[in-house]
């Protein structure tokens, strides 16, 4: 579907790549991006920094501006996520710091595939790798795994892969070794970078049970929050912006684009036939600036 919002002067400021869950290269992905017309665009990939080079060149060379992310799960309840932007991906630090994330990724996605096992659907790691070319089982999240039961006939499309075996709560969802949100806002912190709450609808969608958390996070040190979301309504991101504004927090957004393997959502546009304003950008650029 042709979106017709003119994206000119729009940013996409939460994107994935091959290098972790999606199904674009991080060099395809810019020409995606610069196909969309955005201004600025963000990768985020989970737990890793491997895609940012090649982003980052590939968006110069196309004159879109490319912003530095990654994407980290937290210990909460529901889903927390938190995305650092504007992060230093040359940091030492952050590496190592993705890399003892990716090592619990590793020995999760071990467990579950011997759960899954347990269950009747018979997948080993080289059906999980031929889902992700030049991939590391560090590297491969569920999506990889809902691929590879399509692959060999277990279900028949992605979600019924996380409704039956991989959604959590679901009988062979394994969790992993995951920072706590105090942590992961250091981590971003530490890199020079912005931490931003993703997607705060995966834990509430309670706007009053937001704002507190919201507040309660802003005193860890995170600095914005994602408005604009794929899985936000219109209504929702006004409440959410509503809440930056009170908090001291200052909006972001983007559509959490994966490829095919989340095939309902495009790139750049977000609550519905939305998208984020180019102006979000400078003013996170100010607050880390201060
Ligand atoms: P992981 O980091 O390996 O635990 O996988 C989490 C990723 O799985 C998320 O970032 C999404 O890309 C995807 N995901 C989680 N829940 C669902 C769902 N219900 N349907 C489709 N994709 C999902
Ligand atoms: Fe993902
Ligand atoms: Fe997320
Ligand atoms: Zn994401």
């Amino acid at each position: 579907m042709k979106s017709k919002v003119n994206l000119s002067d729009a940013a996409d400021l939460h994107m994935h790549s091959t290098a972790s869950d999606g199904t674009l290269s991080p060099a395809e992905l810019a020409e995606a991006v610069k196909k969309a017309g955005l201004r600025a665009a963000a990768l985020t990939d989970h737990d890793t920094l491997f895609g940012l080079r090649e982003f980052s060149f590939a968006c110069q060379k196309l004159g879109v501006e490319p912003i530095n992310g990654v994407e980290l799960s937290v210990d909460y309840p529901g889903e927390m996520h938190i995305v650092g932007l504007f992060i230093d991906s040359q940091s030492e630090r952050l590496e190592q710091d993705m890399e003892n994330l990716r090592r619990e990724r590793e020995k999760r996605n071990l467990k579950m595939l011997e759960k899954l096992r347990e269950c009747g659907a018979e997948l080993d790691v080289c059906d999980l790798l031929c889902q992700k070319p030049g991939a590391k089982l560090e590297n491969c999240g569920r999506p990889h795994f809902a691929r590879a039961l399509m692959a060999k006939g277990y279900v028949c499309d992605i979600n019924e892969a996380f409704q039956k075996y991989l959604a959590k709560g679901a009988k062979c969802y394994v969790k992993r070794a995951m920072p706590s949100p105090e942590r992961a806002i250091e981590i971003i912190r530490n890199s020079g970078g912005i931490a931003v709450w993703a997607h705060p609808i995966s834990v509430s969608d309670k706007p009053e049970e937001i704002a507190r958390l919201a507040g309660e996070l802003k005193g860890l040190g995170l600095g914005a929050m994602e408005c604009w979301h794929s899985k936000h309504s219109p209504e929702f991101k006004d409440e959410m912006i509503k809440i930056c504004k009170s908090e001291g927090l200052c909006p972001s957004g983007g559509s959490d684009f994966h490829g095919e393997n989340k095939p309902n959502v495009p790139l750049g546009i977000v609550c519905g036939d939305m998208c984020v304003p180019y102006s979000v950008v400078g003013e996170m650029k100010k607050v880390l600036e201060d």
